[in-house]
C-alpha cells in the first residue's frame, strides 16, 4: 500500500479491510480475546487467492494498516519479500478454513487464557447466562496433541472440527473463531473468552455440571426462540459498542 496505487474497487476494499483489521486487533487485545498478545493472528479473505493477515512480530495494539501482509493459500507472502516480519507459522488455520468455508471472510486464531484452560480441564459450557447459552452444546474441542498447525493437513483437521460453526477450541493450545465478517468474529471471540471465565469461576465455586440436562435443554430451547438467526445485525451493534468502549 503506497497511497499512489490506482483507486480500484479492490484497492478501496483492501484499504478498508486493513483499517478494520487494525481496529479489530486493538479491541481483541483489550478484551483479552487475543490472549497475552504475544501469539496468534487475525486475517480477512481478500479474494479466492489471497489472505490479508497480521504478521506475528507486530503487537496487537501497535499494529498499523501498512503492517498487515498478504499471503496466498500456500502461506507464501505475495505483497513483498518474505522475512521474519512475514512469518505466520500457523497460516494453514486460515487458508484451510477459507478454502472449506466460502461463507467465512474473517478468521482469528489466538491463545486466550480462560478459553484454553477451560478446554484443557474438559469443562463443557452450560447455559449459566445468555452468553454461555450461545455456546452451550455448540462448542467443539479438537484434541490434536497441541501441535502447531503448520501444515495444510493439520489445517484441514481444524477446518473439519470447526464444521459450519463459528468457534472451536484447540485443546492445550488456544481458540479459532471464524465468521462472515470482522464484526462477528470480534464479538464471538469476546463472548467466548467471557464464557470461559464464567465457567472457570463456576468450577471454582461449585461442582460441575451446575444444571441437570433437562434444565439446560429447557434454557437452550428458550434461547433459540429469542436468537434464532438475527445474529448478524446484533453483532454489528455489539461491535460498534465494543469499539466505543475499548478503542
Ligand atoms: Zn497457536
Amino acid at each position: 500500500m503506497n497511497g499512489k496505487a490506482p483507486c480500484t474497487d479492490s484497492s478501496l476494499r483492501e484499504s478498508g479491510l486493513r483499517e478494520e483489521l487494525v481496529q479489530a486487533c486493538r479491541v481483541l487485545y483489550a478484551v483479552k480475546a487475543a490472549g497475552d498478545g504475544l501469539g496468534g493472528h487475525l486475517s480477512a479473505r481478500l479474494d479466492e487467492r489471497r489472505i490479508l493477515i497480521k504478521p506475528r512480530p507486530v503487537s496487537w495494539r501497535g499494529l498499523q494498516p501498512q503492517d498487515l501482509i498478504v499471503i496466498d493459500f500456500n502461506g507464501k507472502r505475495v505483497d513483498g519479500a518474505a522475512s521474519e516480519r512475514s512469518a505466520v507459522r500457523e497460516w494453514p488455520i486460515h487458508a484451510q478454513i477459507y478454502a472449506a468455508r466460502p461463507d467465512v471472510q474473517c478468521v482469528l486464531h489466538a491463545h486466550p487464557s480462560a478459553s484454553t484452560l477451560m478446554a484443557a480441564l474438559g469443562i463443557a459450557v452450560e447455559p449459566l447466562d445468555q452468553d454461555c447459552a450461545a455456546f452451550a452444546g455448540r462448542l467443539a474441542v479438537l484434541d490434536n496433541g497441541a501441535v502447531s498447525i503448520s501444515t495444510p493437513e493439520l489445517g484441514d483437521e481444524v477446518a473439519r472440527a470447526l464444521g459450519t460453526r463459528g468457534a472451536l477450541l484447540l485443546k492445550n493450545h488456544g481458540s479459532v473463531v471464524a465468521g462472515a465478517d470482522i464484526a462477528s468474529v470480534c464479538v464471538t471471540a469476546y463472548r467466548l473468552e467471557k464464557v470461559a471465565e464464567t465457567m472457570l469461576r463456576a468450577a471454582s465455586l461449585t461442582k460441575l455440571p451446575v444444571m441437570s440436562p433437562e434444565k439446560s435443554a429447557a434454557i437452550l430451547q428458550a434461547r433459540e426462540a429469542v436468537e434464532p438467526g438475527g445474529q448478524g445485525r446484533m453483532n454489528h451493534e455489539r461491535w460498534q459498542m465494543m469499539q466505543d468502549y475499548y478503542l
